[in-house]
């Protein structure tokens, strides 16, 4: 996988061509230097070692590349020694690319000038495409799989190896990189030159990892030193704000506007002064050198002296967020998987080393904007590395039943279950919704929406087996957090917290005696997902009593029809707000059969409009099977879209279960310090619209979102920040949506047609116009959060995320690179703290 291919400029033809026989020939041990020619501007020479055989195995391949020019004398990395470990095994090979800046000359020497970027980069990625194109297929003809190719380098290498990783990202096995020069941008802040650009709202809030003590002075006359070296290496500033040159800047915007000159970067004519743009000699070393002789470099006496008539203020209006970039970039195809990356730098040798103590930020920042940035890859990245993984998760209950009914999921709640990697599963086991039909009480059909994918999602909607649901999500849970995760028979009954911590207490709910796993558990975290009769929230709101009664009750069923109804996939909705009537199939198995597992809902009115009592009826116990008798008749001569709600549905139901149509007043608090609430506990609203369960999964992904946002990069988790953030953002919506439930919600379609023609229509859009028809669903979908353009942006941004599930597996290889006599033994994961 190349990205932008069209920066590396060089098609393969024009390239040296180098026999393929030539290696083909199985010699033990193969030494060679190949000259690959970089379009018509020069060649760059690969120095092959090999141990060759004619197996089949898999070859393993070492690519140095060379730290290059000194930049520094005194702090600057030694060059590692050769790698000849590797080169032990047979089939295994070290090749180094000499790109054109990797000499270790001084950077004074006309030689480097010549050598400006962006050539280092050509030279390595038409170096690279040749050598997996032709060199090695040559090298390794009999082997069945592509080579391992792990790559190293340090200091201008390092910046190139990391370039490498992140634009041929699946052709890497993994990086290894030591005192990386991975943003020539930052140097300015850190000269004193501009401001420090604040941080993207990704990582406000964050507490900074103290850096090492060093002289603020020696950091800025290191920083003054290497922008002195920059101007030489780069003809122009938009040469090394491009991420080629800072790769840096893949993963994070650089936090200002791009200068047009040199003279423009370093504060000495703003932007708006429109000075003319100068040739590219003259403006690298132009206003701050006299006498603009390129083979000199600036003195940092002289750098200084220009800078100090510039000031702060005047950089203030390019100041931007450093905004994290997302990696792999939207659009890239799914399989892109970042290498292992190991990053090196040594921490400054003494308060004075500014040199050292750049080159071990850049070093801490690459490591934590990768773990930020990087959606997916064999290190997985994101919350997983944050500590969040110690989780318990207790029920009341002391055995898990599966009630026999269907739930219905709308797409931005499975757009996340997709994202955890559950939508395979979903799709073997529910049934995407296809349409949802509206009829009034007669049968008459008023209005058919298009669902999920048939209405343009990229992300289905699903209707599931509340059971099944269920057991997939604990699946996930006990194969991915541990099998003794969950703990049942435990009621939660109080909590305590200070400033560290939270310690929850639970009791067995069928005696009262104290729970047996955990009669306590103390932890970081408490999140009350305790349902509509919610303790934890009673606790904060002692006053506040039972659930508020709609005055209609839901009876619900589930059946086996013989054949599919309509699509196979139609959502019914009859009847109107007192009378109502739905019916969804809910299972894939019964498809696959040509049968239909139909979920249905009866709800009546049974408590007068006018009557002031909102207190649900007993019993408490919601789950019980009642008798049909209590609601049947009034349904006895319901028919639509194909179906007779009493003889194909009533009737043959086995247990019927009845739920008091009830919800809860919005509050104006969920979390409490250390502890919050989440889903029917925070917001329980009528099951109108099928959102209940939606708005929880979407509560449960904020709230994991806000706490990644408050971790630093330490990670230290500011967690009362992360659950005010968390109720900031989900207590306002979903209190909305439990007032536009009570206002029917969708199903207002139904009770417009129903006020306006009690008896029936012939044309229903002379009863309700089709803008008030469709403009209900419309409203309501932006008020639930499921516009069609939300979610499939949404969609498109997060492509692959579900991979970081699946990524551990391919995360093996062995390493055994050689950077600073550093690195030996088994890669790690991304790597912030120096070895
Ligand atoms: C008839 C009906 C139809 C619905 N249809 C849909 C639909 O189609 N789509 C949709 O999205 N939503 C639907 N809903 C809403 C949905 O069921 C709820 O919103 C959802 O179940 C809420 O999930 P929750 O985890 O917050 O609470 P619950 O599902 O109620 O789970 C709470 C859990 O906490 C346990 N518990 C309670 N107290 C304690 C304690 N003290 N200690 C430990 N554990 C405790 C309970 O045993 C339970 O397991 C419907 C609801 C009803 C009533």
């Amino acid at each position: 996988m190349l990205l932008r291919l069209g920066r590396c400029g060089v098609a393969n033809k024009l390239l040296t061509r180098v026999a393929r026989s030539a290696y083909s020939t199985r010699i033990p041990f193969h030494r060679e230097t190949v000259k690959v020619s970089i379009g018509g501007s020069g060649h760059v020479d690969l120095e092959i070692q090999a141990r060759i055989s004619d197996t089949e195995s898999r070859p393993s391949v070492l690519l140095q590349l060379p730290a290059g020019s000194r930049l520094e004398a005194p702090a600057d990395p030694q060059e590692a020694p050769p790698d000849n470990a590797r080169l032990r095994n047979l089939h295994s090979a070290i090749i180094t690319i000499h790109y054109r800046l990797s000499s270790p000359l001084p950077l004074t020497a006309t030689a480097a000038l010549d050598h400006r970027f962006p050539m280092p980069v050509h030279d390595v990625h038409t170096s690279f495409a040749y050598l997996t194109s032709t060199i090695l297929p040559g090298l390794f003809p009999y082997a069945l799989e592509e080579p391992r190719i792990d790559v190293a380098g340090s200091s201008i290498g390092g910046a190139l190896a990391t370039t490498l990783a992140l634009t041929e990202p699946n052709a890497l096995n993994s990086v290894t990189i030591t005192d990386a020069l991975v943003d020539w941008c930052m140097l300015d802040e850190h000269a004193g030159i501009v401001e420090e650009a604040p941080p993207g709202n990704y990582l406000r809030g964050q507490r900074k990892k103290a850096p090492p003590s060093v002289d603020p002075e020696a950091i800025q006359t290191a920083a003054r030193a290497l922008i002195a070296a920059r101007t030489r290496l780069f003809p122009t500033p938009s040469s090394f704000f491009d991420p080629f040159a800072s790769p840096m800047l893949f993963l994070r915007a650089p936090g200002r506007d791009t200068p047009r000159t040199h003279a423009e970067a370093l504060g000495l004519v703003t932007s708006s002064q429109e000075a003319e743009p100068e040739p590219h000699d003259t403006i690298a070393y132009g206003p701050y050198n006299d006498d603009h002789d390129p083979t000199r470099v600036p003195s940092i006496d002289s750098l200084a002296d220009s800078m100090s008539n510039m000031t702060l203020q005047q950089q203030q209006n390019r100041r931007r967020r450093k905004v994290i970039r997302r990696w792999p970039p939207i659009g890239v195809p799914e399989d892109v998987m970042l290498p292992r990356f190991q990053i090196f730098s040594r921490p400054p040798r003494n308060d004075t080393d500014g040199h050292g103590w750049l080159l071990h930020k850049q070093a801490t920042d690459l490591a934590d904007y990768l773990r930020r940035a990087c959606f997916c890859g064999r290190e997985k990245g994101f919350a997983e590395d944050r500590g969040f993984t110690d989780i318990h998760i207790f029920e009341a209950s002391s055995r898990l039943t599966t009630l026999g009914v269907g739930i219905n999921v709308q797409p931005s709640a499975v757009l996340i279950l997709r994202n955890l990697g559950l939508l395979p599963t979903l799709l073997s086991t529910g049934i995407q919704t296809k349409e949802l039909n509206f009829y009034d009480r007669h049968g008459n059909p008023i209005l058919s929406e298009p669902r999920g994918l048939s209405a343009g999602y990229t992300i289905p909607q699903f209707s599931i087996h509340r059971g099944e649901l269920q057991q997939l999500l604990r699946s996930a849970v006990e194969d991915r957090l541990g099998k003794d995760t969950i703990h049942l028979n435990h009621a939660f009954t109080s909590y305590t917290q200070d400033a560290n911590s939270v310690t929850a207490h639970f009791t067995q709910r069928s005696t009262g005696e104290l729970a047996t796993d955990h009669p306590s558990i103390t932890g970081d975290i408490l999140i009350a997902a305790d349902g509509i009769n919610s303790h934890a929230r009673k606790l904060h709101y002692p006053t506040e009593g039972p659930p508020r009664f709609s005055g209609r009750i839901l009876w619900r069923g589930c059946i086996e029809l013989p054949n599919p109804y309509l699509t196979g996939a139609s959502m019914i909705w009859d009847g109107h707000a007192n009378q109502k009537f739905i019916a969804y199939p809910i299972s894939a198995r019964s498809a696959s059969e040509g049968k239909s597992l139909v979920n249905w809902i009866a709800e009546l009115r049974v408590r007068d409009e006018s009557d002031p009592d909102l207190t649900p009826p007993p019993p408490a116990d919601w789950t019980r099977s009642v008798p049909k008798e209590t609601f049947q008749e009034p349904f006895r001569k319901w028919r639509c879209g194909g179906l007779r709600m009493m003889e194909d549905l009533i009737e043959p139901t086995g247990k019927v279960y009845e739920f008091p149509m009830c919800d809860r007043d919005p509050v104006e608090r969920w979390s409490f310090g250390r502890m919050t609430l989440l889903g029917d506990a925070a917001h329980a609203m009528y099951p109108i619209g099928s959102n209940g369960a939606s708005q929880a999964i979407l509560d449960a992904e904020c709230l994991a979102a806000c706490l990644v946002e408050h971790t630093s990069g330490a990670g230290d988790v500011d967690v009362e920040a992360a659950l005010t953030t968390y109720q900031t953002r989900r207590l306002p919506p979903t209190a909305a949506i439990v007032m536009a439930n009570r206002g029917n919600g969708p199903d207002q379609v139904l009770q417009l047609a129903h006020e306006r023609a009690p008896e029936g229509f012939d044309d229903i859009y002379s009863v309700v116009p089709k803008d008030e028809l469709e403009a209900v669903g419309s409203v309501y979908k932006k008020i639930a959060g499921f516009e069609m353009e939300k979610v499939n942006a949404r969609a498109a941004e997060t492509v692959g995320e579900e991979r970081r599930w699946f990524g551990a597996d391919k995360a093996n290889g062995e390493v055994d690179g050689h950077a600073n006599g550093q690195v030996e033994g088994r890669a790690r994961h991304v790597n912030g703290t120096p070895a």
